[in-house]
């Protein structure tokens, strides 16, 4: 045992060692449906791993998942990487054809299926170029008799295999995860994450939630839910976060509204975290009203956290605040939490900066740069590109080397995301570079404009596009959603905005010439509101 033979990659399996020493008896809840406790995970994740080994799955390999979030998918998040395989987290709210494009791009070998998808899998499955096997999951036990060929049910699986399987030490840079982009931008482009970054992710997420904030903080008296599937970005990466951390984890199935806020107040839910759509329907939610969500920490990313919407929040007694990450980012690169003496107790004041785009956290090397990558000024005004770099990003798009090389251009991975920073750090992303409007020589960020515009009572939704204009080059399109049909008309939104531009806080070139009202707005599979879909359907294409 000489110093040099001392080793310790960082692997995921080491991310349980903390609780099972200190949370062996703490609860990991799925639903209104079961609960055990880490023991139990912990014996299910050698389970499942000696069950994957017997089925065939070797290191290297690739096993999808599609489920919604379930204790199920946590023991996935640990026994497949653990193994040595890759964990590919299948988001099943693409379309069939996006989903089939990214299961024969990733090409997995095994699939675990909850049987909610049996459908879908059906209709696809002639397809499938890579998958040898499929094995089922169910809630109830209960298996519909579809002609879909399986190779074993979950739980049955898990109850003939050993929990005795020895996890042994591995490279640390091997690939853990994967899954796709939603596809916004174009067709979804595969991410990856290794062991490392994943360990080092994880830490960031306890130090970026933990130690330095008093504000939103997450500790071990916390009761953790995701609303952020656990398909999509590792659930923003709380669920690792939350097992080393050894807390109470509720895991809540497809979302429904009424479901999450009785498991918010039954099983005491204190940590949690959604993209500003979700929040707005389960504030909105018929009969939720006398939910008690004061002392909900709540991180809101995805998109611009609104002031309208963090003040109803708020309102609500929810403590929130956003964060910012995106898919190559795995996700986490800022957290808006307040300091000690911004918690003046005004809300006002205090939804100001619990809507920024928050500061980076440790070990993120977060730059806003011109086109010749040079920084610009940090006075909170000069806006340029965010370029980043840290341990946990991902090294390129998966099997696509010239999306990859524009990816990291320069040697930082390019956000596509513009914003500004203040001498103190704050980030405020002011627009998505394709999202930006450019009017009359001006530039016009869509975000600013569409958080004027849902400080407007009357709207519940707001979405700003960019359509052409022979005079001015480019217009802003507003599609408007209103609480009540007929209740608002173009003149008061113009009116609203102008009010905003006459306090100098937006251009004038923004108040809006052309504005219409939807019933709703088409959203991502994410739920965020999805631009591409509203550009075709009401823009230019
Ligand atoms: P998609 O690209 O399909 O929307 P992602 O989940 O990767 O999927 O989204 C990341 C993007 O979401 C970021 O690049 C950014 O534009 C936006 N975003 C994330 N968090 C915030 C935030 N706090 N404020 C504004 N925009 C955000």
């Amino acid at each position: 045992h000489t110093p040099s033979a001392y080793k310790y990659p960082l692997l995921i399996k080491h991310l349980l060692h903390a609780p099972m020493t200190q949370s062996a008896d703490q609860e990991i809840v799925y639903r209104d449906l079961s609960r055990y406790t880490y023991r139990d995970l912990r014996e299910r994740i050698g389970r499942l791993a000696s069950g994957l080994t017997s089925k065939g799955v070797r290191r290297g390999d690739v096993v999808g998942v599609l489920d919604w979030d379930s204790h199920r998918y946590l023991e996935c998040y640990f026994a497949i990487p653990m193994l040595g395989a890759t964990l590919q987290t299948v988001n099943i709210r693409l379309s069939p054809e996006q989903v089939l494009f990214t299961l024969n791009h990733a090409r997995p070998k095994l699939l675990l299926v909850n049987v909610e998808f049996l459908p879908l899998i059906e209709q696809l499955q002639g397809q499938l170029e890579s998958v040898e096997g499929i094995i089922l999951m169910s809630d109830d036990g209960v298996f519909p008799n579809r002609p879909v060929k399986t190779v074993g049910q979950y739980e049955e699986m898990l109850a003939n295999s050993s929990p005795d399987f020895t996890f042994e030490d591995f490279d640390e840079n091997t690939r853990a995860t994967m899954f796709y982009t939603t596809g916004t931008t174009g067709a979804p482009k595969g991410v990856y994450f290794s062991h490392r970054q994943l360990v080092l992710h994880t830490l960031i997420d306890l130090v970026g939630f933990g130690s330095p904030a008093q504000q939103g903080r997450f500790h071990r008296e916390d009761v953790y839910m995701p609303i952020t599937p656990m398909f999509h970005v590792h659930g923003w990466g709380l669920p690792y976060a939350a097992t080393a951390a050894g807390v109470k984890q509720v895991y809540p199935g497809r979302y429904q509204p009424e479901l999450l806020l009785n498991l918010i107040k039954t099983e005491g839910v204190t940590f949690s975290h959604c993209v500003p759509t979700i929040l707005q329907m389960l504030l909105s939610a018929p009969n939720g009203g006398d939910v008690d969500l004061s002392g909900l920490k709540m991180v809101i990313g995805g998109a611009a956290l609104t002031k309208a919407l963090a003040k109803a929040a708020m309102q609500r007694g929810i403590d929130i605040f956003a964060g910012y990450g995106m898919s190559e980012s795995g996700p986490i690169l800022t957290i808006a939490q307040l300091r000690e003496h911004e918690l003046t107790g005004n809300l006002d004041e205090e939804v100001e900066l619990r809507t920024k785009t928050g500061t980076p956290v440790p070990l993120v090397d977060f730059r806003i740069v011109d086109a010749e990558m040079k920084d610009v000024a940090h006075d909170g005004r000069t806006p340029g590109e965010i370029v980043v770099r840290a341990p946990w990003l991902t090294m390129g798009y998966l099997n696509n080397p010239a999306s990859s090389e524009k990816l990291w251009e320069g040697g930082y991975l390019h956000t596509g995301d513009i914003g500004t920073m203040t001498a103190h750090g704050v980030v405020q992303i002011t627009d998505r570079i394709k999202d930006v409007i450019k009017t009359g020589g001006e530039w016009i960020s869509s975000i600013e404009l569409e958080d004027i515009l849902l400080q407007m009572p009357g709207l519940s939704e707001a979405a700003i596009i960019g359509v052409a204009d022979a005079k001015w080059g480019e217009r802003p399109l507003a599609i408007l959603v209103a609480r009540r049909a007929g209740s608002i008309d173009d003149a008061s939104v113009q009116k609203h905005v102008k009010t905003y531009a006459d306090k100098g806080v937006i251009s004038r070139f923004a108040i809006p010439d052309r504005i219409m009202f939807v019933e709703a707005l088409d959203k991502t599979s994410v739920g965020k509101i999805d631009k591409k879909v509203l550009r075709t359907k009401y823009g230019d294409g």
